[in-house]
């Protein structure tokens, strides 16, 4: 997949770069400064173009995007099978609302139950409304049990489940609150990777518990083994709901079509959005058969949920991620980019603190602020972000080259040498 024209990797690394975006990049920018809300801390190019994992800006400077959309597009940018589904799709039919039935929508559904385990599909436009689904299943599902005091949800700390009133509640940072008070209700917080922490905080209201099985945002930190299979128990030892939060480690980011799969548990239901539609908008909450009857006709909804140009995009992407030899893929490139950059972290051990992460979603801890970091990256052709204050996070495509890991390795060691 990294058949890219002109991307001899040696040639892009001793190009110089200009140290400041030039011309159209910085006429953008200064319209964007303009008329863009600025709620972002956007990085200072424009890019235009991208194919497999290289994107380019609009000056035609050309970067090795380690970030993959910010784990989005797990085929890689411009993915030729995602192409021509959509294309195919475009001349067809757009958007129908779901008032009635579209065949990508199905045959979608289809797949991610097929792949999950789990009986029912919901789909929507992002991960914060995947999640925003996920609560009002848990509350929904007890209200029908009977147990109508039962509508807390426990999550984590350190967690990102969103930015809707919902799920910036239940994401478990303070700095993303502030400001927005009064919060809603039902939301509890607790130590990650806590199981007494959780016990302790399971109470009379408590409906369901939220967890990431690698805290994505906050660091990309996998909880301990077997965590998630205590929740299992400890969610059916006082009848809650344990919904996984796979908007980041789900769709085979972690060598696995889900996370959860990498332990002996099955949820009661999910939440998936990010690599879903290779960058296309789409979000899905998946739930068991039990659960899903709590949501009749008429209790939740969605105009643009599973919209067809999204569904033929992520028919796809869950029509690849699915074959063995794709999950393979993923588990060796991942172990062998973390090995490359565990030896990075040998040779630079006063900078590096940790090199950690599953498959192809990586974290780099330093000692220091990630900025200038990501900055200097940037100047020399490599993208990516941070995650947490002092993590670098790598999400690469899954058709990523081990030339492009070794080439985003070098990149990375010129950056961090003082
Ligand atoms: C990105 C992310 C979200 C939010 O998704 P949006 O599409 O930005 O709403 C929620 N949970 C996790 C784990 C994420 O990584």
């Amino acid at each position: 997949m990294s058949s890219t024209p002109s991307l001899n990797s040696t040639q892009t690394e001793t190009t110089p770069r200009a140290p400041s975006p030039s011309a159209k990049n910085e006429q953008w920018i200064e319209k964007a400064k303009a008329h863009l809300l600025q709620n972002y801390k956007q990085q200072p190019i424009v890019l235009e173009r991208g194919l497999g994992s290289r994107v380019w800006d609009a000056d035609g400077r050309e970067y090795l995007d380690l970030l993959g959309g910010i784990a989005t597009c797990g085929l890689g940018h411009c993915h030729p099978e995602v192409v021509a589904a959509v294309r195919g799709q475009l001349d067809k039919l757009w958007h129908v609302s779901n008032v009635f039935y579209s065949e990508p929508q199905i045959e979608l559904a289809a797949r991610l139950t097929a792949a999950s385990g789990l009986a029912r599909a919901f789909f929507c436009n992002s991960g914060a409304e995947a999640n925003e689904a996920l609560i009002k299943l848990a509350r929904k599902v007890q209200k029908d049990r009977g147990q109508t005091e039962r509508y807390e949800v426990i999550t984590f700390e350190n967690s990102f489940h969103g930015r809707t009133l919902a799920t910036v509640t239940a994401t478990g940072q303070t700095k993303y609150q502030k400001g927005f008070e009064p919060l809603p209700q039902g939301f509890t917080h607790v130590p990650y990777g806590d199981l007494e922490a959780v016990r302790k905080a399971v109470g009379p209201r408590t409906a369901a518990i939220l967890v990431e099985p690698i805290q994505g945002e906050g660091g990309v930190r996998a909880a301990p083994p077997g965590f998630l299979k205590a929740l299992r128990a400890l969610c059916d030892e006082h009848g809650l709901l344990l919904m996984i939060d796979e908007i980041q480690t789900g769709m085979g980011r972690t060598g696995k079509v889900f996370a959860f799969q990498h332990e002996d548990v099955l949820p009661d239901a999910i939440s998936l959005a990010k690599s879903l539609g290779n960058g296309l908008p789409i979000g899905a909450m998946l739930c068991s058969e039990e659960a899903g009857k709590s949501l009749t006709a008429g209790t939740h909804g969605s105009t643009f949920g599973g919209n067809l140009i999204a569904a033929v995009a992520a028919n796809v992407v869950a029509r690849k991620v699915t074959e063995p030899q794709m999950l393979r893929d993923v588990t060796q490139k991942g172990e062998y980019f973390l090995g490359r950059l565990r030896e990075l972290q040998r040779r630079l051990p006063t900078i590096i603190k940790e090199a950690r992460g599953l498959g192809l979603l990586i974290g780099v801890e330093l000692f220091q602020d990630s900025a200038p970091i990501i900055a200097r990256c940037r100047e020399l052709g490599l993208l990516l972000n941070a995650a947490g204050e002092k993590t670098l996070r790598f999400a690469p495509a899954f058709t990523v080259s081990h030339d492009d890991l070794d080439h985003g390795v070098r990149i990375l060691e010129r950056a961090l040498k003082p």
